[in-house]
């Protein structure tokens, strides 16, 4: 049936009918697309003809990630240079894929490397087995463990992709110096690790201190009393009369 043929139809003019079966011809495709499954398969590639171009330039221009992508772990530093880890162990008990290997030790007045009573001195991330759901970082109590953009760390080798903390420690900040310090050292900066009672490490005798001087809690210039450095043979301070960070928060700020 051609056009002058329809144009014949009841008197109706040509464009009309032309327009009118131009419509017929789209529906009955758009059905046959949508309700069928060879429609639907090859809507897809129509659709994609028709769409903006998405080639990403990788790995020249790595397109920008979410700001809370999470990409490979980073064990923090405060300002002066201290790991924020304390040994813990909480990162690798939450773990879901048993990624995490952690050995702690004992902090000493020459070797100190956390504020905290421990430090890790072996931490492991298998990257073999994480899942990078950032368990780990949610259960850290000082954020010493947080997840980074970064996530190009590809391997060859299983080897490759257990990370150790030499390259899970983050850099040393400008115009600090890497662990381990001495007491002595912390204790002359004044500063209030945790937001507590206390300058961190604990003080042990009698005697004033300067104000703490980088704390983020609203009690950081309390001061506590303080002397000369511990003897060796010293008793352990009673955490309930020198403060720090087992001292009792009835705040409930410190962390
Ligand atoms: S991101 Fe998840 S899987 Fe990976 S180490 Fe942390 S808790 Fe384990
Ligand atoms: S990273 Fe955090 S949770 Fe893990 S051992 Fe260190 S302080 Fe504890």
């Amino acid at each position: 049936m051609t056009a002058p043929m329809l144009a014949a139809v009841g008197g109706i003019p040509s464009p009309i009918v032309t327009a009118l079966t131009f419509l017929v011809i789209l529906v009955v495709t758009w059905l046959l697309l949508t309700r069928s499954v060879l429609g639907r398969g090859f809507s897809v590639p129509l659709r994609t003809m028709v769409r903006p171009v998405e080639t990403a330039e990788y790995p020249e221009k790595p397109r920008p990630v979410a700001p809370r992508f999470h990409g490979r772990h980073q064990l923090n530093r405060y300002a002066d240079g201290l790991e924020k880890c304390i040994g813990c162990e909480l990162c690798a008990w939450a773990c879901p894929a048993d990624a995490i290997y952690v050995q702690g030790d004992d902090n000493t007045s020459e070797f100190r490397y956390s504020p905290g009573e421990r430090y890790a001195e072996d931490y492991q991330i298998n990257y073999n087995r994480c899942i990078l759901c950032g368990l780990c970082i949610e259960a850290c109590p000082t954020r010493a463990l947080t997840m980074t953009h970064d996530y190009e760390f590809s391997a060859a080798t299983r080897q490759e992709l257990i990370w150790t903390k030499d390259d899970l420690i983050a850099p040393v900040p400008p115009g600090a110096y890497d662990t381990p310090h001495t007491d002595r050292e912390v204790r002359d900066r004044g500063w209030n690790y945790y937001g507590g009672l206390a300058v961190t490490p604990p003080t042990l005798k009698g005697g004033t201190y300067p104000a703490a001087a980088a704390a983020p809690s609203a009690r950081a210039g309390e001061v506590i009393p303080h002397g000369e450095l511990p003897d060796p043979g010293d008793e352990p301070p009673d955490p309930a009369t020198v403060g720090g960070p087992t001292r009792p928060d009835p705040g409930g700020t410190a962390r």
